[in-house]
């Protein structure tokens, strides 16, 4: 199998324009929580495809859905309407509080957030965006833009420098902004909560007030924000900020758009939303990923009165709103709640973060643990009073280490040395166990 997979890897060199594919397993079966690899090893998978599996690898009733739709009917480009996508978006839109009620069906999260920026931008005829550090909001060009962590800026690391080209009118704030290197913000990159505590939220807020006034325009289309970061390392917001950030925008004419592309669906345990924790009702909400379960399908959720405006523009795609994505979404959204998978998130979230509590308490290279539900964040450090990151090298030793013992997790942050466990939300109490006991042993091994 080793063979097979090194002569994968050499062909994929040859053949394959991605920079992914990092990894020297060949999978080739899942089933719910689990992932098979080519030689048979079987590993328990606490990363979800990228937060992607919410209700299992190969769930049945996911697949029947599937089948059946493809069977009947299983594309007509969005010229045709469809009973599967018609029934989908009456369900998917009684999700969201009012007057949230109008969707649109794309591909994919990036595509979801660049629709999202078009839609703010042709409402409100202004074109500033507002973003924050660390935040990831996709891989297509537009959205580079508002992407602002670390290797992700392919724009900036190959000396594009964004404000001059791909995205003049970004503004990235508060965290990027060069007058803030000793605010509190800098600590985020580090930490859950700065190290003032969670007030020191107001000081965030003051630093974006800074950026908003130090911007060319006084005119904003939006700010977008994740309600908890993901690929920036499970970074939460303090308390009021989001809602205290809207307001700021909103005051300046922009909207707010929530990217849930990966808090979205129940995720978080105590909300099915995460800006539902905010205290704000977003004029956009962006979603992907877990809303089909690994099959690729995404949605952008607004106010009639967004959509109204954009009804003269032409927006199209072939894909999005096929047939099978909406058999597919309504049968996620059926298993979710069938099978209770947002209930069981936030039960064995907890168990998971009371867990992960005392492996912190008892190893001086955890530095924080903090997340919701099934999206739960353990950054590595080397220091744990200045939370400097632990090198690249040990992570990844301590990363190969839990895979070695059938575990998968992923990885996130500004160095990359946070561990992010975001499971299929079916997992059970004994994977959790499961789970901490590969953590503990694989942190001892690199304690001692
Ligand atoms: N937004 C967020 C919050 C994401 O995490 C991602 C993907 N990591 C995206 C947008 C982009 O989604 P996609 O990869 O489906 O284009």
């Amino acid at each position: 199998a080793y063979e097979q997979v090194l002569a994968i890897r050499r062909e994929q060199l040859r053949h394959l324009g991605l920079t992914f594919y990092r990894e020297p397993l060949l999978m080739y079966r899942g089933h719910r929580q689990w992932l098979w690899a080519a030689d048979g090893s079987r590993f328990l998978d606490f990363f979800g495809g990228i937060v992607t599996v919410s209700v299992g690898h190969s769930h049945p009733r996911v697949l029947e859905a599937m089948r059946r739709q493809t069977e009947t009917l299983a594309h007509t480009t969005s010229i045709y309407m469809t009973s599967a996508v018609h029934q989908y978006v009456q369900r998917l839109s009684r999700l969201f509080p009012q007057p949230l009620s109008v969707v649109f069906l794309v591909n994919s999260g990036s595509e979801a957030n660049d629709l999202a920026m078009l839609l703010a931008r042709v409402h409100t005829g202004n074109f500033d965006l507002i973003t924050l550090r660390g935040g990831y909001h996709g891989g297509v060009s537009s959205t580079m833009g508002l992407t602002s962590i670390g290797s992700w800026k392919f724009n900036v690391a190959h000396g594009f420098g964004c404000h001059a080209t791909m995205c003049p009118d970004v503004y990235r704030g508060p965290w990027g902004g060069s007058h803030c290197r000793d605010s509190p913000i800098q600590a985020l990159r580090q930490c859950t909560c700065p190290p003032g505590g969670c007030e020191a939220g107001d000081r965030y807020v003051e630093d974006l007030r800074d950026v908003l006034q130090c911007s060319v325009s006084k005119h904003l289309a939006a700010i977008i924000a994740e309600p908890i970061q993901g690929v920036g390392g499970v970074v939460q917001y303090p308390r009021g900020f989001l809602q205290a950030a809207s307001e700021l925008v909103r005051e300046r004419g922009g909207l707010y758009i929530s990217d849930e592309v990966q808090t979205g669906f129940g995720r978080l345990g105590s909300h099915y939303w995460g800006f539902q924790a905010h205290g704000v009702t977003p004029d956009i909400v962006t979603m992907a990923k877990g809303i089909g379960n690994g099959f690729p399908m995404a949605a952008v959720v607004t106010t009639p009165e967004v959509a109204e405006s954009f009804s003269e523009a032409l927006h199209f795609n072939t894909f999005g709103g096929n047939p099978v994505a909406g058999a597919v979404g309504t049968a996620v959204l059926d298993v979710i709640e069938d099978e209770g998978l947002q209930m069981n998130s936030e039960c064995l979230g907890k168990r998971m973060m009371e867990g992960l509590a005392v492996l912190r308490d008892q190893y001086e290279i955890v530095g924080d643990v903090r997340g919701k539900g099934l999206m739960i964040g353990m950054e590595m450090v080397r220091d744990k009073g200045r939370r400097e990151p632990l090198v690249m090298a040990e992570v990844n030793e301590i990363w190969e280490d839990c895979r070695q013992m059938g575990l998968l997790v992923g990885k996130g942050g500004l160095y990359n040395q946070t561990f992010r466990i975001t499971p299929p939300m079916c997992i059970t109490e004994a994977d959790v166990d499961f789970a901490l006991s590969v953590f503990h042993v694989a942190l001892h091994r690199h304690s001692v």
